[in-house]
């Protein structure tokens, strides 16, 4: 359903008065029956020159086929930063309404780096590759946002008591690189413990800073907490550009039907106006979205609703149009 929401997307943003040229590209199984890759270097290029896209899902086949383009398009921008707000929006049913933390995922390595071989027939090997130049810049990142957002508190998520070598050597940077920040307290948490916490007492954490994998599975859990995965935006940061995108995949049993929740990405594009400079409009957009979820009548159906993907944006823009009416 990427091009769904993502076309939802543009239109809100274009509503909110930010004139974009936008440079579009394939990616994924249709550019590999186009172009016989999965990631085109003219898309790599777009991205390195502008230094900042909007992404949809992108379907990734499971145990056999191309490996990941997501991975694939972070690992080949540097995009080591992984920042996934987790913030329940008015009037959406879920576990924790008052609920506001952000997930700092280490993007380019960990169990990601995609090193695995058969040693005999029957026995595997997945390599889970740690670096200190990799995860001192995470943590850095993680404090420099928490200081930079005005949030009180980095939690390090690991499991360092099994895995003491590559875990450890992350934990112990943690602390390192915390002595800098003497204003933000750091804590940590062994990821299973993390897990239950979060469900039982999220309100404890505020900024979370973990290694790929780890980060991938507590952004969905969180996502569940605050209403499900149609809400949880994301954004891909590195020195040599921005990718924002939601949390979510391709949804392939809805995908086609128009019927997909456009929030996560939406809040993706207004995290991307936010870096490119609009923030006035990102805050427009944004405001006009959560007046729609506060008045209730427009909810798509993973919130329990009838309104369709378009139908969802169209309320957006209304709301727009509306407020800037009122204040011409
Ligand atoms: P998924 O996130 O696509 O879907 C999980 C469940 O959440 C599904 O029931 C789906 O319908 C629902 N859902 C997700 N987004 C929704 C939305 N916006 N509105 C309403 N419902 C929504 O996870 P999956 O099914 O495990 O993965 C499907 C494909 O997506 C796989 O090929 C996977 O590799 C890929 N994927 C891509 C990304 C990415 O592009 N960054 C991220 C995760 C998964």
């Amino acid at each position: 359903m990427g091009p769904e929401i993502t076309s939802a997307t543009v239109r809100v943003i274009e509503a909110a008065g930010v004139d974009v040229n936008w440079e579009t590209h394939i990616l994924g199984a249709q550019a590999q029956e186009k172009y016989g890759t999965t990631l085109p270097d003219e898309a790599i290029t777009s991205i390195r020159e502008n230094r900042v896209a909007l992404k949809g899902p992108i379907m990734t086949p499971v145990g056999k086929g191309f490996t990941s383009v997501n991975v694939g398009l972070r690992k080949a921008l540097d995009l080591y930063a992984n920042v996934r707000p987790v913030r329940a929006l008015p009037n959406v049913p879920c576990r924790y309404p008052e609920l506001d933390l952000v997930i700092v995922r280490e993007n380019t390595e960990g169990l990601y780096s995609g090193i695995e071989h058969v040693v005999v027939p029957g026995v595997v090997e997945s390599l889970k590759v740690i670096t200190e130049k990799a995860s001192r810049r995470i943590v850095k990142y993680a404090f420099e946002f928490a200081r930079d957002n005005r949030r009180r508190k980095v939690t390090a998520v690991h499991k360092a008591n099994i895995m003491k070598l590559s875990d450890g050597l992350f934990l112990d940077l943690f602390y390192e690189v915390s002595k800098e920040f003497p204003d933000i307290e750091a804590d940590d948490k062994i990821i299973d413990n993390c897990c239950m916490q979060l469900v039982m007492r999220p309100e404890q954490f505020d900024v979370l800073v973990m290694e790929n994998l780890y980060g991938d599975i507590l952004s969905d859990l969180c996502a569940g907490l605050i209403g499900g995965l149609g809400l949880a935006p994301g954004a891909n940061i590195g020195e040599q550009g921005a990718v924002f995108e939601a949390v979510h995949g391709s949804a392939p049993d809805i995908a086609g039907q128009g019927i997909a929740n456009p929030t996560a990405i939406l809040m993706s594009g207004l995290m991307m106006l936010r870096h490119i400079g609009e923030a006035d409009a990102a805050a427009r957009a944004e405001k006009a979205m959560l007046d729609v979820f506060a008045e209730g009548k427009y909810l798509t159906r993973d919130l329990g609703g009838t309104t369709n993907t378009a139908d969802f944006a169209s309320a957006i823009i209304e709301r727009l149009a509306a407020t800037e009416s009122r204040s011409a």
